[in-house]
């Protein structure tokens, strides 16, 4: 019930001889909930105690039918909410099963795992955005590198991330039922309060952003003339941290020929309130780089290989030094 993608659960619903055609109003009314929790919490949740086989069940296939009904929305931002709402709950009851549950959802997912080795292509493709899981960290042997139960836990919400995602993208034929109760999720979900969940960095505290954004910051602020990259760069960390709109305008407040209603919708469309729904973040230290904005490096940087990275990292270490 855990795992409703899981190959026992699937084959649990054949072996039901379930026929989405004939779902009950209930079970739908359930994928629904399930649907909107999640996107509007960043994480679905499964009700693990539920009791009675009847429960059971709809908690099974409320799975299938969540993913049809955002399937059908056809909206990419709360398809992707969802896929995140999905692989976060994943993650979590990941984090408490034991090494051997760990490693056999892997193999189902298709991960060649071998004593807390897997393959080094499968680890660079869905590493997490976390310091914490940084190859350097790991041996390379054989062309697999050993990199622990917990990082392993951590790549399988990752991959089902990314093919929930590539699958909802995809056109469905299924019964008109489903495309009600889709447009019924898109009037229903509280899109604002979905904004705020996807990287749960609490409190926004300027003095722990990266010397990169601040040196940014504090060109926006000089008064003189911002390229689109760094604007772009800029907005996107903010919005990814969590400050709010009106905070952001006002730190661009100071560039020549500052619009506020066009800055707004600038930044609204970086949170992917606008246009094609896709939330931007900002670009890897490598980029940065690249790009020339990558300013003012300190001990922490060395450590780090995104801009989000160092601000979650400096969150959890405060003023802390960092050796190199
Ligand atoms: S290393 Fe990364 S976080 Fe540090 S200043 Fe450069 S771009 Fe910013």
């Amino acid at each position: 019930m855990k795992y409703p993608f899981s190959g026992a659960t699937k084959e649990l619903a054949k072996w039901l001889n379930f026929d989405m055609a004939s779902a009950s109003p209930m079970l739908l009314d359930r994928a629904k909930q399930r649907a909107i929790e999640g996107i509007e919490s960043g994480r679905v949740a499964v009700d693990t105690k539920a009791k009675g086989e009847k429960f059971l069940i709809m908690e099974i296939l409320s799975y299938p039918l969540a993913k049809i009904m955002v399937a059908k929305t056809k909206d990419k931002f709360l398809i992707g909410k969802y896929a995140e709402a999905e692989a976060s709950a994943f993650h979590s009851f990941l984090m408490n099963e034991p090494d051997d549950v760990v490693e056999s959802l892997a193999k189902e997912f298709g991960f060649d795992v071998e004593d807390e080795a897997i393959q080094f292509t499968d680890y660079l493709k869905y590493l997490p955005r976390d310091e914490d899981y940084k190859l350097v960290n790991s041996p390379l042997s054989g062309g697999k590198v050993r990199v622990g139960r917990d990082a392993i836990a951590g790549l399988l919400p990752e991959k089902l991330k990314a093919e929930l995602e590539k699958s909802l993208r995809k056109d469905m034929d299924v019964p008109l039922i489903f495309a009600t109760y889709a447009e019924e999720i898109k009037k229903e979900v509280n899109r604002d309060k979905a904004f705020h969940t996807k990287e749960d960095f609490g409190t926004v505290e300027v003095e722990y952003f990266p010397p990169c954004i601040k040196a940014l910051i504090a060109d926006a602020q000089s008064g003189q003339p911002m390229a689109h990259q760094p604007r772009f760069v800029l907005a996107s960390f903010l919005v990814n941290v969590g400050m709010p709109v009106e905070q952001i305008a006002e730190i661009f407040s100071s560039t020549p020929n500052y619009n506020a209603k066009k800055t707004r919708y600038y930044i609204e469309y970086t949170m992917g309130k606008r246009g094609s729904g896709t939330k931007y973040s900002p670009p890897s230290c490598d980029k940065m780089v690249f790009y020339g904005l990558c300013r003012g490096k300190d001990a922490l940087c060395s450590r780090i290989k995104h801009p989000l990275s160092y601000y979650s990292r400096r969150k959890k270490i405060g003023n802390k030094r960092v050796h190199t």
